[in-house]
């Protein structure tokens, strides 16, 4: 069974279109269950019916023609309810109700399955036939499982389908759902970018010298012969002469009377080399991986290592970017730091990412260059964008592609208030912060790239509660040696001095890893993680810490900050490397005393902890993402889960306020450093709480400002007040959102950012 279903899955994913993924759809289920019909009923958004959208057995004649009420006849049964339905005699089932024309008459035994996809229902997958006998439990399962498989590709296709056709019905049908990453709208073009060379992520495009892309190609061509030639040579005399001869049959795919004609005959029509490259591989490996024989399916490896190969020296060859547009719209499968770094910021106005979520890093880089991101955008069609008009909508994760007329002006009116409402804020920039009855509360930022230092000296940061110093590491080929880390961090540390500036070691491993440095895990997240990583290697953590130190020289304002604590041990190791350190730069003649040393609480052992932990260091720093994901279990990089990742869960307000008050206890200052401090909905409760200081994105400093200033601590503690007793996150958003509002805030916050 699970090679029937391999088999349809991949032929239906391979589909240019809904329409052919449906027929295939029907034409395979029909045959792999040896029924006489198979149907796919599925839902019309607007007319809320099911539409008569593919059938094998019933009349073709009405596809598309023909729909039935949500709750009408058998079909209508198994949608309402959401639930199988199994009959030997259909006729006599209540529910039943025949169609005229259809040419069901004939087929009394019936079987429907609800197509759903995130609850969310889709269609219905039916099949009939005539003999009078019910279908077994096994075919009921592969009914089940076919169509909850299938489920994911329909909605894709619906989507990707309607987004791409220039004339989109309707705006709702050429808009993607992703995760809202970074705050802001931006307006432009889609440029596809990827770290390794990709058959399947290369977008068609007309080439600008079609002569030029026939001699990179084949250039790019007999670079790759000439590789494989050595490699055979080599060789020689291990294999024997049949084997050999395999070298022979490989290259010759890429002949001109083979595949290398093909790609030469596209460009030749207008295509650029890369796109031309894999439209051909990428037909010849569907091919290939559809036949029957193993020997030849495996064949479709070859095919695709052999295009890679030329894919690899064609975009090598390419130069490097330099006519990025104007405005730019990063799209990738997987957002990293060095692909943000390649664009000039000035042309950067969105950040499109089909993978991680709201609390992955690249968001939160995003968020610190204010650029605006949507993440988890897996439905984007992003081979097949071009060079296409997008909007980013970062407040709700929407990507509105060949946005109308209507559509851009509704969001460019958006970006104009942005704009108003930034200026308005930049006249905070010289006040203090706190209450409206005098409480102060110091506002600082979290840092890791150059762009973030300039951003927050603009808004007026008191400090930096968190410069993540792997963004160093992430930029570069190799671990940079300590000279290089000395230089990084003298930077920091003068640009802030002599507000203090908060230095985490080396924090990789989760959805951080060096390409230098890969850490390859089932579960990374529970795994080689912050500072399990550099204890195990000291020699990385002492060359940080000196560098550190040295850069400290004559400035004094440096904190140093342990992540991912889960244990009193780890803290007291780290103290003996970290005095150690301290020793060996005073012995070179540096003078100063061991700076302040400070540990996260962002696993759940360390929140029962903190008492121990706070008594061991100066500092204490709450990094409530990880924090988060760890309590509740929701991993913070996955889409498919972000609904469930919630800040203001009461189990984290819970842990927030006892890490707080078990601080305090020890007398040990405790901050906040995770996206929720920029959250002006938590930040009432984060003051009632009693955080020390708060630190977040620099784009969310005046937001968070604007509504400290304008309330008092009776506000905040009222608020804390009434979720006693409150169980649900939403619920105590709506509480939060009602203060905000009340306050006249709403506008400062976007609360809104549904409706629009
Ligand atoms: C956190 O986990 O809240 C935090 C601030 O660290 P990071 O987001 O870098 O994991
Ligand atoms: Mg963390």
């Amino acid at each position: 069974m699970i090679e029937v279903l391999r088999k349809i899955v991949q032929a239906v994913n391979d589909a240019d279109d809904l329409a052919q993924a449906l027929e295939l759809i029907v034409h395979e289920v029909r045959a792999a269950m040896q029924t006489e019909v198979c149907t796919v009923y599925l839902r019309d958004r607007g007319s809320q019916r099911l539409v008569f959208r593919a059938t094998e057995g019933l009349n073709k004649d009405k596809v598309g023609a023909f729909s039935l009420g949500i709750d009408e006849g058998l079909v209508g049964w198994v949608a309402s309810r959401g639930e199988m339905l199994n009959l030997d005699d259909a006729m006599a089932h209540p529910s039943f109700q025949l169609v005229p024309g259809l040419g069901e008459e004939s087929f009394n035994t019936f079987m429907g399955a609800p197509i759903i996809h995130q609850r969310d229902l889709l269609g219905v997958l039916v099949v009939q036939q005539s003999d009078t006998r019910r279908f077994s439990d096994a075919e009921e399962a592969f009914l089940i499982t076919i169509s909850a498989q299938l489920a994911a590709i329909i909605a894709h296709a619906e989507v990707t389908g309607a987004a791409l056709a220039m004339d989109a019905p309707s705006q709702e049908v050429s808009r993607i759902q992703g995760v809202a990453g970074s705050p802001g709208v931006g307006i432009g073009q889609a440029v596809f970018v990827s770290p390794t060379a990709d058959l399947g992520a290369v977008p068609s495009r007309q080439a600008v010298d079609r002569r030029q892309e026939m001699r990179a190609f084949r250039s790019a061509l007999a670079r790759v012969r000439d590789d494989i030639e050595v490699v055979a040579e080599n060789l020689r005399e291990e294999l024997s002469a049949e084997d050999h001869a395999l070298f022979g049959v490989y290259l010759s795919i890429l002949d001109d009377s083979a595949l290398g004609g093909e790609v030469a005959a596209l460009i030749k029509s207008g295509e650029w080399a890369q796109g031309a490259l894999s439209q051909v591989m990428i037909k010849h490996i569907r091919h290939f991986e559809r036949m029957e024989h193993s020997y030849l399916r495996e064949r479709a490896v070859d095919v695709r290592d052999l295009g890679t190969r030329v894919l690899t020296y064609l975009q090598d060859d390419a130069e490097t970017r330099s006519d990025w547009p104007e405005h730019t719209i990063l799209v990738a499968e997987e957002i990293t730091a060095s692909a943000l770094g390649e664009i000039p910021r000035e042309r950067l106005v969105g950040v499109v990412s089909l993978r991680g979520s709201a609390n992955s890093h690249a968001a939160i880089v995003a968020r610190g260059m204010g650029v605006p991101a949507v993440m988890g955008a897996a439905d984007l069609p992003y081979n097949r964008l071009g060079d296409r008009t997008l909007v980013v909508d970062g407040y709700s994760g929407r990507i509105y592609v060949n946005p109308s007329q209507q559509v851009l002006e509704r969001f460019q009116a958006l970006m104009d208030q942005d704009l108003a409402l930034t200026e308005e804020l930049a006249g905070l920039r010289g006040e203090l912060c706190q209450t409206l009855d005098g409480k102060r509360i110091p506002l600082w930022v979290n840092t890791g790239i150059i762009e973030d230092l300039v951003g927050a000296i603009e808004q007026g940061a008191e400090g930096v509660g968190l410069y993540r110093t792997e963004v160093g590491f992430l930029l570069r080929d190799r671990f940079p040696s300590e000279e290089e880390q000395r230089q990084l961090y003298r930077e920091q540390l003068e640009t802030f001095a002599p507000a203090p500036v908060t230095m985490r070691t080396l924090d990789i491993g989760g959805d951080k890893s060096l390409p230098y440095f890969p850490i390859q895990e089932d579960n990374p997240f529970l795994g080689w993680r912050g500072i399990r990583v550099t204890l195990d290697h000291p020699e990385i953590f002492l060359a940080q810490v000196r560098a550190m130190l040295k850069a400290n020289e004559g400035l004094g304002n440096l904190r140093i900050l342990l992540p991912m604590i889960s244990a009193v041990e780890e803290v007291d190791e780290s103290f003996a490397l970290i005095r150690r350190c301290h020793e060996e730069v005073l012995a070179e003649g540096y003078e100063q005393p061991l700076p302040p040393v400070g540990v996260m609480i962002e696993v759940p052992s360390a929140v029962w902890l903190t008492g121990a932990l706070a008594n061991r260091v100066d500092f204490l720093s709450v990094g409530s993402n990880d924090l988060t994901q760890y309590l509740l279990a929701v991993d913070r990089n996955n889409a498919r889960v972000a609904e469930l990742y919630h800040g203001l869960h009461p189990a984290v307000l819970g842990a927030l306020q006892q890490v707080v008050d078990a601080a305090h206890l020890e007398g040990c200052s405790v901050s906040i450093c995770g996206e929720m401090a920029g959250d002006p909905r938590a930040v009432p409760l984060l003051l009632a709480m009693g955080f020390d200081q708060l630190s977040m994105s620099a784009i969310n400093l005046p937001r968070v400002k604007k509504v400290i200033n304008s309330l008092t601590m009776a506000d905040a503690n009222e608020l804390l007040a009434e979720l006693v007793g409150v169980h649900s996150s939403h619920a105590v958003i709506r509480l939060a959102e009602n203060l905000i509002e009340r306050k006249g805030l709403g506008r400062y916050v976007r609360l809104n950012r549904d409706n629009r």
